[in-house]
């Protein structure tokens, strides 16, 4: 088949003033590009009809099963600036794999490597325009990427649809956290689970983070921006936040982060910060971790700073875990020093200010 995207250029694209406006102040999410990447599948025909086409709503059957059993997958990948003007993604391999093993799960078709990134790489061609030139080493801009599949046969059996569509969009973005490296809240959800044994927490669709919603809900009624989410089974084990992993940081130099299950979701940031903290001379452990460690540790000040991570907020330091009945604060540390570094090994790295000796830009 073919698999080149034919480029299919919007013929009232977005005014250079305009667009360079957005860019100032893109914050997340909010602005989109002129074009989308399209591939089709059909149980026939398999993959098809290659295509980067102008930005705009789509036309469903109101009985597409995506809109009823919400069959769905996505990803989230950023583009990036170099200071030569180039533009890089990272790892974009990695997000091509989780892509095909969210795709299983979810019964859709899997898409290739060559599709995934074929399809990043010819939305790039097209929009490079929104990618935004970083004004510091602080500034943390960047286009980012969401490709997502959907099931659009118009059809109201439960079975996996015959017909599905992957579109990839683009949409500039600015830092995620507002504070920037400020420590931020976690809720610890006692009541609502992300996911169970069996289920599809290990996948990125749509359904999962449906399902966080009313646990997001009560979070910013306390004052938190995320969720720290338990083990469905015995409410005990640590598993990661509603869009980012955990890592812990221990006084003696080890940095542990839950072990992967299916009801976690494999973090590219995650495995990077697993590789990038050995090269700084930490002890990375993939193991459980319960809750009573956590606030055990933070008491003795065995546990000196708690971070999560994932590709929009980068590394971020969590400064307290807040439930109905505690809060779990660090007594030691708080400088979160080993978070800090992290974050600008990985940052230099993305943004092309150190040597790309892992490989992991394309
Ligand atoms: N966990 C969940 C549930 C997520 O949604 C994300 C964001 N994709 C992550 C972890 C972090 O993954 P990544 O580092 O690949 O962005």
């Amino acid at each position: 088949s073919d698999t080149q995207f034919k480029a299919l250029p919007s013929n009232q694209p977005t005014a250079d003033e305009i667009r360079d406006n957005i860019l100032k102040s893109p914050g997340f999410g909010q602005y989109f590009t002129d074009h989308m990447a399209h591939v089709r599948w059909t149980i026939d025909a398999e993959w098809h009809g290659h295509q980067v086409r102008p930005y705009g709503p789509l036309t469903l059957d109101p009985a597409a099963s995506v809109l009823h059993y919400g069959q769905e997958i996505f990803e989230g990948i950023k583009a990036y600036r170099h200071a030569d003007g180039t533009v890089w993604t990272f790892r974009p391999e990695k997000n091509a794999e989780r892509f095909r093993r969210s795709a299983r799960r979810l019964a859709l078709p899997e898409l290739s490597d060559e599709d995934f990134i074929g399809s990043l790489k010819a939305l790039l061609a097209q929009d490079h325009a929104w990618v935004p030139t970083p004004s510091s080493d602080a500034d943390e801009c960047s286009l980012y990427l969401r490709p997502f599949m959907i099931a659009s046969e118009a059809f109201l059996g439960v079975r996996p649809a015959h017909e599905v569509d992957y579109y990839v969009i683009a949409s500039p973005a600015a830092a995620y956290f507002k504070g920037g490296i400020e420590p931020v809240s976690i809720w610890l959800s006692s009541h609502y689970k992300r996911a169970a044994p069996g289920g599809t927490g290990f996948a990125k669709c749509g359904g999962n983070y449906a399902a966080s919603l009313a646990a997001q809900k009560e979070a910013a009624a306390n004052g938190c921006g995320q969720v720290a989410f338990l083990d469905a089974a015995e409410s005990k084990w640590i598993e990661e936040l509603g869009g980012m992993n955990l890592f812990f940081v221990f006084k003696d130099g080890r940095l542990v982060t839950p072990r992967l299950t299916d009801t976690i979701l494999e973090g590219v940031t995650r495995n990077s910060v697993l590789t990038l903290a050995e090269d700084e001379g930490l002890t990375p452990e993939e193991r459980p971790i319960s809750i009573d460690e956590w606030r055990e540790g933070a008491a003795s000040g065995e546990i000196t700073e708690v971070f999560a991570c994932g590709t929009a907020a980068v590394i971020t330091p969590v400064g307290e875990l807040v439930s109905e009945d505690e809060r779990i604060r660090l007594t030691a540390g708080g400088n979160n020093d080993v978070a800090k570094r992290l974050r600008t090994k990985l940052l230099d790295l993305q943004y092309g200010r150190s040597d790309d000796k892992y490989g992991w830009l394309t």
